[in-house]
This record gives C-alpha cells, sequence and structure tokens, in this order.
C-alpha cells in the first residue's frame, strides 16, 4: 500500500547488537533532513503494542553513535506474534500517524516485519545481529564489533596458553551460524574452528592436535556454540591428548561495547537507503550489503533462503594454522 510518507516509526527488536544506536541516530537525522517526523518505540515490538514512544529530535540522538546496545530497548514479544498482538500494533501505528515502520533487527524481527506489511503497513528492515546469519546480506550490524571483541580476548588468552603451553578451547556466540566462529580463527590465529555447518569428528580433530603439538607453546581451539559446548570439546581432547586443556566460554561479553568504525558506517548506509525506499514508496523488504553496494531485498525472499557460509575462509584458517 503507497501513501505519503510524512512521519515514521523506528524499533530495535530481538537480540541486541553494537551499531543499533549509530542506525537509530542515522535514521532520525537523516529523516529530519528529509523533512520527516520520527518516533522511536520501546523494547520493539512490545513497545508497539503497548504503544510506548517518545519523539525522536536531532538533540535526542546526539552522543549515542559510540554507546552499544540499544537506547530504546530491545525485548522479545510472544504477543505480537498473535493475531490480536498484531491488530493491535497495526492499530497504534494508525493512531500515532505513522506512515511507515524502520524495523532494526534480525530474522525473527522481519518476520514480525512482514506480517504487519501484510496487514498494509509499510514497514522496511535493517539487519542487526551479531550472528550475520541473514540472508540477502553479507553484513549485519553488530557483527563486526563483536569480532572485533573476540579477537582482542583471544589474544589475551593466547598470551597465557602459550606461557603454560596449554590447549585452549573457545566459545564464541553464533547461534546456528559458524560465521563469528570461522571468522574469529581466522582473525585470531587459531589452529581449529568448529562450526556447525561443518561435521565435526573430535576425534579426528583431537588426533590432529597431538601430531600438531610437536614444537608448539599453545593450541587454540574456536567452537561455535552452535557445533558443540566447549566442555565436551575439551573434554574429547584431553581423553585423546595427555595435556593440560583449558575451555573459556566468552559469553555475553561479545555482545557489548562500542561499536566498530565498519558498523558505525554501515549503520549509517543503511538508514540513509531505508529511509530513501520508503520514500520512494518501497516497503515489505531489508536493506543489505552486497559485494558493497548498499541493496534491497523483499523479506520473503530474506526469509526463505538461507545463508551460507564462506568455505574458503574455512579452510584457510586451517591452512594459515600449520
Ligand atoms: P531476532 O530478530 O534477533 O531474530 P527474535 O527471533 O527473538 O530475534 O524475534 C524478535 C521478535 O520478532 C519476537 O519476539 C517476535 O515478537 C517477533 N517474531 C519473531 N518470529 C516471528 C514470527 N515467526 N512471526 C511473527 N513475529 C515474529
Amino acid at each position: 500500500m503507497s501513501k505519503e510518507i510524512k512521519r515514521i516509526g523506528v524499533l530495535t527488536s530481538g537480540g541486541d547488537a553494537s551499531g543499533m544506536n549509530a542506525a537509530i541516530r542515522a535514521i532520525v537525522r537523516y529523516s529530519l533532513y528529509k523533512k520527516l517526523e520520527v518516533i522511536g518505540f520501546y523494547e520493539g515490538y512490545k513497545g508497539l503494542i503497548s504503544n510506548d514512544y517518545t519523539v525522536l529530535t536531532g538533540n535526542s540522538v546526539g552522543g549515542i553513535i559510540d554507546r552499544g546496545g540499544t537506547f530504546l530497548f530491545t525485548a522479545r514479544s510472544e504477543d505480537f506474534k498473535t493475531k490480536e498482538g498484531l491488530a493491535t500494533a497495526k492499530k497504534n501505528l494508525e493512531a500515532d500517524n505513522i506512515d511507515a515502520l524502520v524495523v532494526i533487527g534480525g530474522d525473527g524481527s522481519f518476520r514480525g516485519a512482514r506480517d504487519l506489511t501484510c496487514l498494509g503497513v509499510n514497514a522496511v528492515g535493517i539487519p542487526a545481529t551479531i550472528d550475520n546469519d541473514i540472508y540477502g546480506t553479507d553484513y549485519s550490524l553488530g557483527f563486526d564489533t563483536s569480532l572485533n571483541v573476540i579477537i582482542s580476548l583471544i589474544s589475551k588468552i593466547r598470551d597465557t596458553a602459550s606461557s603454560h603451553e596449554r590447549i585452549f578451547v573457545i566459545e564464541v556466540m553464533g547461534r546456528n551460524s559458524g560465521e563469528l566462529a570461522i571468522r574469529s580463527s581466522l582473525a585470531g590465529g587459531a589452529d581449529y574452528v568448529l562450526i556447525p555447518e561443518i561435521k565435526v569428528d573430535l576425534v579426528k580433530i583431537s588426533n590432529a592436535i597431538k601430531n600438531h603439538r610437536e614444537g608448539k607453546r599453545h593450541t587454540l581451539v574456536i567452537v561455535a556454540e552452535g557445533a558443540a559446548k566447549a566442555t565436551d570439546v575439551a573434554a574429547s581432547i584431553k581423553l585423546l591428548v595427555e595435556h593440560e586443556v583449558r575451555v573459556s566460554v566468552l559469553g555475553h561479553i561479545q555482545r557489548g561495547g562500542s561499536p566498530s568504525a565498519m558498523d558505525r558506517v554501515l549503520a549509517a548506509q543503511f538508514a540513509q537507503k531505508a529511509v530513501d525506499f520508503l520514500l520512494g514508496g518501497g516497503t515489505n523488504a531489508m536493506i543489505g550489503i552486497q559485494n558493497n553496494i548498499i541493496t534491497t531485498m523483499p523479506f520473503e525472499e530474506v526469509l526463505s533462503k538461507k545463508k551460507e557460509i564462506d568455505r574458503n575462509l574455512f579452510e584457510l584458517s586451517h591452512i594459515l594454522a600449520l
């Protein structure tokens, strides 16, 4: 449904990711530049249903570009998934005179946005997830920041591993995707990486570590949370390799921190495209970046396809660990 866009709503939904604040700031400031009004709903779809919002001005988004998390907060809302919840959301958007909604989040949030478009609401998505598992975009906001946090932690672990000649198994996030693990391994100089997309033979890996250890002061194994539990991997390695194995589950520390330059720049580019897309009559699509070009892709396509991992990066990480 195409209508003149004068006032837009923005919300952050699902898992938090650094760069969400930079995206809100850019949506607000670029919209104001385009003579649009912007309101921000608190706590994602939860705030949309309870109509909990604030009017966003240029000043209200000052000083947030370098802050992790999201100042509009985020939440998961089961109510929103119901027919009644969706209808309430649509009713509130109409009552607030919102002509289009910008949803900053992951694929779950885009399913919600797609459902809203089915009721005639204009909506566009900006990908933000540290997992970087969304089809239709090479990068999502938060991924690069998280990666940088992880490699700085790997460096610290390497210091102690090397001093004591230890094997370390390091568990990273990523839900069902190995994206974060593969790049953490490659950029962090790890020896092995276990990901959900490629079946893991722990005996083979343990034997390889056994042979590998000759002349090495440390061995670093990265495990994606979707592949296995670091404690199980460590136990298996310990059975076959008579050497001390330590575990480090990095946990929520991977989600925080000031967004990287890449995430801030990407946030600005995504926001500009989102607003221009809506002003041009576009709806029901996700903004993305593919081969360095800012793109749009219908939600239906984004949600029906699976993002493939880069197998070359996976193999290269092992080749370079020689
Ligand atoms: P993410 O956006 O990070 O993938 P979630 O999967 O938790 O996070 O989704 C965030 C919110 O989006 C959910 O709490 C829910 O309100 C909405 N949502 C998720 N999946 C669906 C779905 N299949 N249909 C409608 N709304 C959904």
